[in-house]
């Protein structure tokens, strides 16, 4: 049976810190690929267009052959739930044994997911530690074990996993703060993501505040 990782996200834009979890999941699990989710109509977030995101995605993976996008939110119509996600890519990926990559923050949110519980149990979580917060590290496995415990008491059993990463400060709107402020992305994303954000004139006036 293959393992594979599904890793969701906005990507807006895609930095570093992505990358470093997505890399960290494929060798703690031995998982055979990491398939990048980008979400097409994000339900809470107002975002760059798919097709910005989409070109940033290619150029920051583009080097890594264990990594691969997936479209599938791109050809359902309507809102990005992620139950509708993992359905539609295990009928395109049959014997696969499925995982789920999120940050912390993200994880703290599963229960109220639409069908939450049901995806729960479809497949493993692998949790990427964040600062949440003025919140310490050391409560990520607390947090965890919050979530495990509400599922729980609605009869829903989760299997899950922290990864081993060094905490990484870095967020999408952080970057875009930056973009807004005119100060520098080196370091902070891949060059070529950094070049096509130049290029493309992104996130220098977004309409955040900050
Ligand atoms: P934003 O700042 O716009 O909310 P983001 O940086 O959280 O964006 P997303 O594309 O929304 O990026 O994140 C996709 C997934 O990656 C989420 O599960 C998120 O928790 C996780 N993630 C993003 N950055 C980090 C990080 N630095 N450390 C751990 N997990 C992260």
């Amino acid at each position: 049976m293959r393992q594979v990782a599904i890793f969701g996200g906005t990507f807006d834009p895609v930095h570093w810190g992505h990358l470093i979890v997505a890399e960290t999941a494929l060798y703690q699990v031995s998982l055979q690929q990491v398939l990048w989710v980008p979400s097409y109509n994000p339900p809470h977030k107002k975002a760059a267009s798919f097709q910005h995101r989409l070109a940033m995605l290619q150029m920051a993976i583009a080097d890594n052959p264990a990594f691969s996008i997936s479209l599938v939110e791109q050809k359902r119509s309507g809102s990005s739930y992620a139950i509708n996600t993992l359905i539609d890519l295990s009928e395109v990926y049959p014997n696969t044994r499925w995982y789920w990559i999120v940050g912390l923050d993200t994880f703290q949110t599963l229960p109220n997911w639409y069908r939450g519980q049901e995806l729960a149990q479809l497949c493993d979580w692998l949790i990427a530690p964040r600062i949440l917060n003025s919140k310490d590290i050391t409560q990520s496995e607390l947090i965890c074990q919050q979530v495990e415990q509400q599922l729980a008491k609605q009869s829903t059993v989760i299997r899950w996993q922290l990864l081993h990463i060094p905490l990484i400060g870095l967020s999408s709107s952080l970057i875009r703060k930056f973009c807004r402020h005119g100060k520098s992305l080196r370091y902070l994303v891949p060059e070529s993501v950094r070049s096509y954000i130049a290029a493309e004139n992104l996130y220098a006036n977004s309409g955040e505040e900050n």
